[in-house]
């Protein structure tokens, strides 16, 4: 029989924290991707339970509910639970303990100037931080190599992270033995998908977002009430889509006729109510069969709950391989 690894030289660990549902700009940002690699790649996908406390550990109540939307969203974008580990983070206590392992040999001070901390505290305004917050590069570095993941995509805000990861297991190798494999970060080349504000990036929490389980009608509110061109106040002025957050939509979901778009912009031959209906239509084109398989699954919970079990079953056996493999390499497996 074939071991893990033998059967597809790349492993890719990929997740998301469970504080929300997933809308367009994950779908564009990363599950797209995911879908496409769980034929290429031996994959995890981790709903990061643990992590979503580090910011909401006073409403863990949502935590399940978040958890059972997220999956629901994964299924109905195409990840497979044939092709793809599906898990939740909180059920490999191995995660926890290598947390634990590694940070004996990380500073706080290492912690504290990750870019990545420092810029998340200053937005959420912590003047001082939580233990599990300033330690979240060390966990994520226990996400990643307990399934000894070879390639994690990110953005690039999460770059600091996958450094600390590769720190942590070239000083484990150095120190104990070399078991730990050095995994490489895959940025992403799509740029973040702008909010519907035109603001900052589409986020569920700035109340810009379109959900992936957003109706057909949700898509049409949220596009009408969309930001775009300033200054483009009637139908007769030429507008700039490169500043419009619509045309950016048209961009990511209808890209074969984004130039079309552009010139019936800037050329005053195309209103905004029609553009935007447009790319309405066409979210809801990709929208529409994600409902469809959303509310199959959603008709059959115990099948949910057995795609979880069963991934985070599968991620628990791989988990403790490795967590048997740090003790060997430690010395401290006593037994
Ligand atoms: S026509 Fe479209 S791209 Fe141009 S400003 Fe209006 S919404 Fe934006």
């Amino acid at each position: 029989m074939k071991k893990r690894n033998e059967t597809k030289a790349e492993v890719v660990l990929t997740g998301d924290r469970t504080t929300g549902k997933l809308h367009l700009g994950h779908y564009i940002g990363s599950l797209k991707n995911r879908v496409q690699m769980q034929h290429q790649y031996e994959s995890f996908v981790m709903l990061a339970d643990v992590q979503a406390l580090t910011t909401h550990f006073n409403s863990p109540d949502q935590l399940r509910h978040h958890v059972r939307q997220i999956t629901l969203d994964y299924l109905a974008a195409g990840i497979r639970p044939e092709k793809c580990t599906i898990f939740i983070q909180s059920l490999i206590p191995e995660i926890a303990e290598l947390t634990v392992f590694y940070s004996m040999f990380v500073t706080v001070n290492t912690l504290r100037h990750n870019p990545t901390i420092k810029s998340e505290a200053k937005e959420k305004g912590y003047k001082d931080l939580y233990y599990g917050f300033l330690g979240y590069p060390i966990s994520q570095a226990a996400d990643i190599t307990f399934c000894k993941a070879t390639l994690v995509p990110v953005g690039e805000d999460q770059l600091p992270h996958i450094e600390q990861t590769r720190r942590i297991v070239r000083r484990f190798n150095q120190l104990y033995k070399p078991i730990l494999t050095m995994p490489r970060a895959l940025v992403g080349e799509v740029p973040r998908l702008v909010g519907l504000d035109g603001k900052a990036k589409m986020s569920k929490s700035l109340g810009n977002a379109i959900a992936l389980d957003a109706t057909f009608a949700q898509v049409q509110e949220s596009l009408k009430g969309a930001v775009t061109d300033p200054a483009r106040i009637r139908k007769s002025s030429p507008g700039y889509p490169e500043i419009c957050p619509v045309f950016s939509y048209h961009q990511a979901f209808a890209a074969e006729s984004a130039d079309e778009i552009a010139q019936g912009c800037r050329f005053a031959k195309l209103g905004c109510v029609e553009c935007k209906e447009r790319v309405a239509r066409r979210i809801n084109e990709l929208l529409d069969p994600m409902r469809a398989t959303r509310a199959e699954y959603d008709a059959r919970p115990s099948l949910v709950d057995d795609i979880l079990q069963t991934g985070t079953a599968k991620a628990r056996s791989v988990a403790k391989r490795t967590m048997q493999e740090v003790r060997d390499a430690m010395e401290i497996s006593y037994f």
